[in-house]
Order: C-alpha cells, then sequence, then structure tokens
C-alpha cells in the first residue's frame, strides 16, 4: 500500500501559458507530480494560484533587463467551492481553492487570496515578488491554509511532504491541531514529526529564509505557540530549514554531493537524522525529444535528428531575435538564474581565448535567464551578457524571459550544455539531465547531479575535477584553466575532426541517463527511502 501524500510547494512549472515557476524548484514540482500521475500514485499537490506569477523579464533598448507582470488567464482550473481561512496580521483571510486539471489524478489544489472581501487580496499575486512580512503571509496561506484544504475537502494524509521550508508553517498547523485535541506542546511535536517529511534545495546560506520573531509573531504566525516553542523549533531569528528539519522523520537533498554538503551546513542544528541524498529527476515525455530516444533504440541517425533540433531551435531564435546562427558551427547552450556563484559570463573571462572563437566561426553561444527581479547583482550580470551579444552579434544570443519553452528548446537544440558554477553550490541542476537525455553533450563542473552521471570524454566532459577553495580567485582561475583547455583541445577537435566519435557520446550521454534520472526513479526512492514508515 502506497501512503497517501500532500506535497507542499510554492511553485509548479506545468505547460500551460500560466507561469505559476520561477525556476528549478517549480519545475521539479511539477515534474514530481506529472511522474505520480503517469504512475497512479496516491497524492495530492498544495500550491498557490498566483495572480501573476513570476516576473516577465524583458531587454530593454539599453540593454537592461526590466520586469512586467501581467494578470494570468488560467484555463484549466476547477472551483472546488470550498474557502479557507488563515488570520494574518490579525484579520481574517479568505482563501479560496481552486482544483488544477491538467494532473489527472494527481490533484494540484490552489490557493487564492485574490477576493473582493479580502483588504489582503495581494498575498498571492506575486512569486517571490516580496521579502519580509508579504512573504511570511505567502508561506502562512501555503503551509497553514494548505493544512485546512485538506481538511475541508476531507482528504486523509499519511504524509506531508514540504518542498522546501516555504512550508514549513504547516508543522505549525499539525501541531496547533494536536494540541487543541488535548496533547502537550512536546507530544505534538513528537507526533506530527512522524508525519512530516522534508526537501531541502539550496546549498546557499542565504537561500535558506529566516525570519524575525517579533515580526511572526505580528504576522500570526506563531498559530497559537508560544515565544519559547517557536525558538525550540526555529531558532531566533526562525530559520525557515531548520523548523522543518527539526519537524520532520526524515529529510533529504537533492543529489548525492548536496547530501554531503547540506549535513556539513547543518549539523551545528540538533535534529537527529542525517540529511540522506535522493537526486533529482526528469519528468522525460515533457523534455525530450521521442524521436531522439527511438533514433537511440532503433539504432537510427541520431546526428540527423539532432540536427532537426538544433535547426528548430535556430528557427526560434532567428524569430525572437533576428539572429542567424550557423547550423554547422558549435553551439553551446547555457540558462542559469543570474547569480554570482552561477558564473554565467565565466566562458568571456579570457578574450584572448574566446573572441578569436567567437569571431572565427568556431563558436557560438546562446544565454538565458533570468535575475531576481529585486537583485540588482543579478540584473548586472543578465546586463552583461546582452553585451557580450551586441559585441559578437553573429555567435552570441541572448534570449529573454527564460521559462520552459525556451528551456525546452535549448536542451534539446544545443551541442553543448554548458554549467559552471562555483563547487559546492549547486544543490542539483536538471537542465543537464534534459540536456544528456536529449544527447546534447553535457560540459559541466562536477556539482550537483553531474559527478553521478559523468564519464569525461565519455557521456560528456567535466571541468575542474571536483577541485574546491576557499579562495574565490584560486577556484576561479583553476576552473577557467580547465574549461579553456577541455574546450581547445577535446570539443572543439571532436566536433570539427571526429564526428563519429560525437555522435558515439551521444548516445553514451542518452544511455547513462535515461533511466537513471527519470522522474520513475525519483518517485520510487522518495517512496522507499522518505514516506516508508
Ligand atoms: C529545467 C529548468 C530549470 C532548472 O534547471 P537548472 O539546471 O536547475 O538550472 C529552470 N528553469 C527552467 C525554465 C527549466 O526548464
Amino acid at each position: 500500500m502506497y501512503p497517501k501524500v500532500a506535497y507542499f510547494c510554492m511553485e509548479y512549472g506545468m505547460d500551460t501559458a500560466f507561469k505559476m515557476y520561477a525556476g528549478g524548484l517549480g519545475i521539479l514540482a511539477g515534474d514530481y507530480l506529472k511522474g505520480a500521475r503517469d504512475l497512479s500514485l496516491p497524492m495530492v499537490g498544495i500550491g498557490i494560484k498566483w495572480k501573476q506569477g513570476y516576473t516577465d523579464q524583458l531587454v530593454g533598448k539599453d540593454g537592461k533587463p526590466y520586469d512586467a507582470y501581467h494578470n494570468y488567464q488560467y484555463d484549466c482550473l476547477e472551483d472546488t467551492g470550498v474557502c479557507v481561512t488563515v488570520k494574518i496580521r490579525q484579520r481574517d483571510v479568505r482563501c479560496k481553492v481552486w482544483k488544477v486539471e491538467a494532473f489527472g489524478n494527481v490533484p494540484l489544489y490552489l490557493l487564492d487570496t485574490d477576493l473582493p472581501e479580502n483588504e489582503d487580496a495581494w498575498i498571492t499575486g506575486q512569486l517571490y515578488g516580496w521579502f519580509g512580512e508579504e512573504r511570511i503571509a505567502q508561506e502562512m496561506v501555503l503551509g497553514i491554509g494548505g493544512v485546512r484544504v485538506l481538511r475541508a475537502l476531507g482528504i486523509d494524509v499519511d504524509v506531508y511532504h514540504f518542498n522546501e521550508g516555504h512550508a514549513v508553517l504547516a508543522a505549525l498547523e499539525l501541531i496547533r491541531e494536536k494540541m487543541d485535541s488535548g496533547l502537550n506542546f512536546e507530544n505534538a511535536v513528537e507526533t506530527t514529526k512522524q508525519e512530516v517529511v522534508f526537501t531541502t534545495h539550496t546549498p546557499v546560506l542565504q537561500g535558506n529564509e529566516s525570519h524575525y520573531l517579533d515580526r511572526l509573531a505580528y504576522m500570526g504566525a506563531y498559530n497559537g505557540l508560544s515565544h519559547e516553542q517557536m525558538i525550540h523549533i526555529g531558532g531566533a531569528p526562525f530559520n525557515m530549514t531548520v523548523a522543518a528539519l527539526r519537524l520532520s522523520k526524515k529529510a533529504n537533498a537533492v543529489a548525492q554531493l548536496h547530501a554531503e554538503t547540506a549535513n556539513c551546513m547543518w549539523q551545528h542544528v540538533d535534529y537527529n537524522k542525517p540529511i540522506i541524498g535522493i537526486t533529482n529527476a526528469i519528468h522525460v515525455p515533457t523534455w525530450v525529444d521521442p524521436e531522439i530516444l527511438s533514433a537511440v533504440d532503433r539504432e537510427g541517425d541520431l546526428w540527423q535528428v539532432h540536427m532537426q533540433n538544433k535547426r528548430s531551435l535556430l528557427d526560434f531564435i532567428k524569430r525572437r531575435n533576428g539572429v542567424e546562427l550557423d547550423p554547422d558551427v558549435l553551439l553551446i547552450g547555457f540558462s542559469r538564474r543570474a547569480a554570482p556563484y552561477k558564473r554565467s559570463n565565466f566562458i568571456f573571462s579570457d578574450e584572448n581565448i574566446i573572441a578569436p572563437l567567437l569571431e572565427g566561426r568556431k563558436l557560438q553561444i546562446v544565454f538565458s535567464g533570468k535575475a531576481h527581479p529585486l537583485d540588482d547583482t543579478g540584473k548586472s550580470i543578465v546586463e552583461n551578457l546582452v553585451g557580450m551579444s551586441r559585441r559578437y552579434p553573429n555567435a552570441v544570443v541572448f534570449l529573454e524571459n527564460y521559462d520552459m519553452e525556451i528551456g525546452r528548446m535549448l536542451t534539446r537544440g544545443s551541442d553543448i550544455w554548458l554549467n559552471n558554477p562555483r563547487r559546492p553550490l549547486e544543490a542539483s541542476g536538471t537542465s543537464g539531465m534534459k540536456a544528456a537525455m536529449n544527447g546534447v553533450l553535457n560540459f559541466s563542473v562536477l556539482d550537483g547531479w553531474w559527478p553521478e552521471a559523468c564519464r569525461h570524454g565519455v557521456n560528456g566532459w567535466q571541468i575542474g575535477g571536483g577541485f574546491e577553495s576557499c579562495d574565490v580567485c584560486e577556484q576561479d582561475c583553476h576552473d577557467l584553466k580547465s574549461l579553456y583547455q577541455v574546450l581547445l583541445e577535446e570539443i572543439l577537435p571532436t566536433y570539427y575532426e571526429r564526428r563519429d566519435r560525437w555522435v558515439d557520446m551521444m548516445k553514451n550521454s542518452i544511455h547513462s541517463t535515461r533511466k537513471q534520472f527519470a522522474m520513475e526513479r525519483m518517485l520510487s526512492e522518495y517512496y522507499e527511502l522518505l514516506y516508508k514508515a
């Protein structure tokens, strides 16, 4: 018997016109529910109906990114007729509950505060739009409201799965319910722990949210608990990840290396279980070209299928940016959130090396990726990439407003998928899996999922040999040297002189990843290692 799982997440990437996701976390959550649907597993998703979703980030004439929002038209939502109430800042906030049809037998329920009777209608306005009070309000709607939705709909749940710390206030609601029925705090915490599991996502410390206790108190997020009890759970300030570790029976990180990093990172916190590693995966039908899989299976002409995908990408780029790239020139794809540790413009570091390749029609690069709307550093990274596309107009492209469509085009039609974060700050990185299964060869630092799959020169290439240094300059220097060396001595010669070898590597890339990083494997590990009693 499979336990009934309620999966909580702030964002979900689906396929429709509305974007309820900002990045990898949401893409993963969407893929996860799709995988559970395909396998008819007893699961429900809990999320938020974002009025405007995440930013549409466009590039202005001045070459700088700017943010635009618009109200989404939701076509695939069904009104459940259910409303729940959460008290936020002493005011009752009504949350309407919608059901998303797209996930079939795995219903996704979305809470929505955009109602005329709510003074606080904008709580569910913009995904990650604000910090401080508004973020807490969103997390109260997701967590506390989410549990109330399950009660109102009469859904019995065996396991509450918090995908990232955003949802941890749900545990406070579970504790409150038990205390209302007569348990003391300690027993309520212990019983709650038995039904909660938690997935941590980011090894970047600042990415693990914490809130001042006085602010949580003012917001009403204590949910009936005392100040001491709140400190006992999440510390002061109240750290959402720490709270989730302490209130779950099991916790996991999203790749094996990430599990090591996470265990180090949280070793000062008293919770009594190791964080286990369950590596992320992708929903293959969403991301992988069926033709390339069938070409591999029937030992057909892989190169020809790949060239079709590459041409579709080049057409797409032409339509979007008016730039005509050359199908016979090596094409590197790179798309990441614009954050300094991802080093998006790393490959441009030595102009003496890169300029001749770009100008000599040996190399083309297509970039995409958004900065968080409130992150000026991230925006300057985007501006820099746009600047490069203007300096090398026939060889470098920046596609604005990264989304699932761009993600799908890039991970099918590039020749190489480049990823060069500062190790070990990339938790998993599912875009590389999409690329690998499409026969797009990974060229990546040994971070996130890649150490588990990489066979250098066989199914892709690694950068940097796993080297780590606390000295950022030393680290960058080492990685850059390795990046250029592999690019010049291995990748370019293989591409231009050993096409047969390249196609073999494409085959190896697909064969070595399509099972191991498919959602079925990930789901079975979550059930086996996390959910089972
Ligand atoms: C796959 C995907 C991601 C996640 O990719 P990472 O490898 O974690 O960067 C993020 N955004 C979009 C639109 C995607 O398609």
